[in-house]
């Protein structure tokens, strides 16, 4: 494998090869796809080689598939028609000659492929999945609306690590055994390089001085060089703008979500989730859209053990904790734990304060909580049947070593320090003083609901629901009690912040990942010879495939589909070229 941090430089092995400007999931699916098909690329990547794979390499896993023998097994009963549905009614794409015009093409695209192919292509590279389906974003409450209808959300066994090793591992035989791959880490692109046609025909950036943090851990930024490379096409693969606060806030969508930009944030992807990528883009013509897009959370906790700066982590909560505004004031329905990500989100910033409270207690912590992020489940992780067995038993081990050490947390057998507890965190924040008649109300009201199997809940509701699938009530949602029931104790308060993460919108891009031109009419095909845009930095497909709302595992198979969809046509091209020469 070739690596440089040499000063500048202009050559590539291969005048004939494809720059791919990021080394993330879907920088490394088209080089996959590439590679297969005997063509060369050129990797660039602005971190080193310990951090190959990118964001993908900390996820869980998730995967959003459409009626597969795993959903079959667990009795669900899912189609594309009902698939397509929920798709369309939580994207709520309002612009459909314009902005959604490609977003809305790549759905359609995506479903189908997500449908019948995405678990054979993932199976052939090696990918298997855990056998429970989990429920996410569960919805609006409304039929016609946001939300998944069932479950759908397939964990990789192995999680992110798995779906990064997959594609790595081919890309990096390519590299050894064939030559077909080079390089370049630490390798910083600024610029992309237009001929006086507008072809793309290469980038130009800097080169950073060599480093040795560890995967995830903020990098330095200091220059030691300059570079140009030059090549066939560029595809730009460079993510979201999830990692740099300063652009969040500066993004943040206030007329969307009302209230103001909130001041307090905790970061679910590393810094060299910078953004850089769409300026770099829109400065060489790309065309950007729907900038108001993103899928920040609102379940967000302060890492006790950091690896990245402000570094947070999401819970994926199962529905019965509790979910209380900073006032005290139980969130209205149907606003509950992994119910409507954005609803929520427009909720809280409605009260004028950035952080909420989950009030639970150890039963339901215990087994409701699920921590996203590979090294937040090293039994599925590390692949540990033993590991499994004893999370099954005595819970999650991350999850208890938030109870302990986690800032956000309060835990207490007692409601009267509870509260207390919690006002001492909400004076961290100057949020309001709460009291304990008030907090004891809410949850007394709640309780008050439970002497029979139905009531007027509207979360107890959704609970008993939930258990009617039979993986929820197996391993995801308690049997309802009291929470204040001490035999359920101890009581736990967390105070959960806003936590950043996924960009919607992006790079307009064609069903081939080619960007659209700036200036001319989306469907007139106009696009930027020689230049392709995939994965995140491409809203997962068309600036916007997932519309205002995401269903959950669709961002790791977005750029999956893109990444493939961008080295299939580069192929396509490579050959043609190819064919022109002889
Ligand atoms: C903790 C966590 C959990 C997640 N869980 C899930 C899940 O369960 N399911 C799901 O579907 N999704 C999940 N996601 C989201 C998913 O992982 C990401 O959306 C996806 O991996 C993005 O991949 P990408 O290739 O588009 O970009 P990235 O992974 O961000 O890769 C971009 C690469 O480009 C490089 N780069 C950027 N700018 C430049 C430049 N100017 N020059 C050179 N290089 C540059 C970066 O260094 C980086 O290596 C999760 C994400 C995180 C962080």
């Amino acid at each position: 494998m070739a690596s440089s941090t040499s000063s500048s430089t202009k050559a590539t092995d291969n005048p004939d090869t494809v720059l791919i400007v990021g080394g993330g999931l879907a920088g490394l699916v088209a080089a996959h796809e590439l590679t297969k098909a005997g063509k060369h690329v050129t990797i660039i990547d602005q971190e080193h080689e310990a951090s190959l794979g990118g964001q993908a390499w900390w996820s869980l896993g998730g995967i959003f598939l459409i009626d597969s023998p795993e959903q079959r097994r667990m009795g669900i009963k899912d189609s594309f028609e009902l698939a397509k549905r929920d798709w369309f009614n939580s994207a709520q794409f309002d612009d459909l000659e314009d902005e959604d015009y490609w977003g809305s093409r790549w759905a359609d695209a995506y479903l189908e492929f997500a449908h019948k192919n995405m678990r054979t292509y993932l199976k052939d590279v090696g990918v298997g999945f855990v056998p429970q389906v989990g429920w996410a974003e569960r919805g609006s409450g409304e039929a016609g609306s946001h939300g998944n209808s069932l479950p759908r959300f397939h964990i990789t066994y192995g999680t992110g690590e798995e779906i990064v090793r997959v594609f790595r591992d081919p890309v990096l035989k390519a590299a050894r055994e064939k030559n077909l791959v080079t390089f370049k880490y630490r390798h910083q692109v600024d610029s992309i390089l237009q001929n006086a046609e507008g072809r793309v025909i290469g980038v130009k950036g800097t080169i950073l001085e060599p480093t040795d943090v560890q995967r995830g851990q903020k990098s330095s930024r200091t220059a030691v060089g300059e570079f140009t490379l030059e090549g066939r096409a560029v595809l730009i693969a460079t993510g979201g703008i999830g990692g740099n606060l300063e652009l969040v806030k500066e993004m943040w969508p206030v007329k969307k979500l009302g209230g103001k930009v909130p001041e307090h944030f905790v970061l679910g992807v590393p810094a060299h989730v910078d953004g850089r990528g769409l300026k770099i883009a829109e400065t060489a013509g790309a065309r950007l859209v729907n900038n108001d897009r993103f899928w920040h959370y609102t379940e967000g906790l302060a890492n006790w053990n950091s690896i990245w700066p402000k570094h947070g982590i999401r819970v994926i909560p199962g529905p019965s904790s509790l979910w209380l505004d900073a006032t005290g004031k139980r969130l209205p329905a149907p606003l509950f734990p992994g119910c409507d990500t954005l609803a929520t989100l427009k909720y809280i910033c409605s009260t004028g304060y950035d952080y909420t409270w989950f009030i639970l207690n150890k039963t339901i912590i215990l087994k409701e909580f699920a921590l996203s992020g590979s090294e937040q489940n090293p039994d599925i992780t590390q692949k540990s049947i033993w590991l499994v067995l004893q999370r099954l038993l005595y819970g999650p081990e991350p999850v208890k070593k938030f109870m302990e050490h986690g800032d956000d947390f309060v835990v207490s057998d007692n409601l009267t320090e509870l509260v207390a507890g919690m006002n001492v965190k909400a004076k961290e924040r100057n949020g309001p003083q709460l009291t304990y008649e008030q907090i004891f109300k809410v949850l007394d009201d709640r309780d008050s609901q439970l002497a029979n199997k139905y009531s007027k809940d509207a979360q107890l509701m959704l609970i008993n629901n939930a258990r009617s699938y039979w993986g929820d009530k197996l391993t995801r949602v308690v049997k309802p009690h009291p929470l204040l029931d001490t035999s359920h104790g101890p009581l736990i308060a967390i105070r959960m912040n806003l936590l950043t993460r996924k960009t919607l919108g992006g790079i307009q891009t064609d069903l081939k990942s080619r960007v659209i031109k700036s200036g001319g009419a989306p469907g007139s095909g106009e696009v930027i010879p020689g230049l392709y845009a995939a994965g995140e930095v491409a809203g997962f497909g068309g600036g916007g495939v997932m519309g205002h709302n995401a269903l959950e595992g669709t961002f790791l198979t977005g750029c999956i589909f893109t990444g493939r969809a961008a080295g299939l046509a580069l192929s396509e091209s490579a050959s043609a070229f190819d064919a022109a020469q002889v």
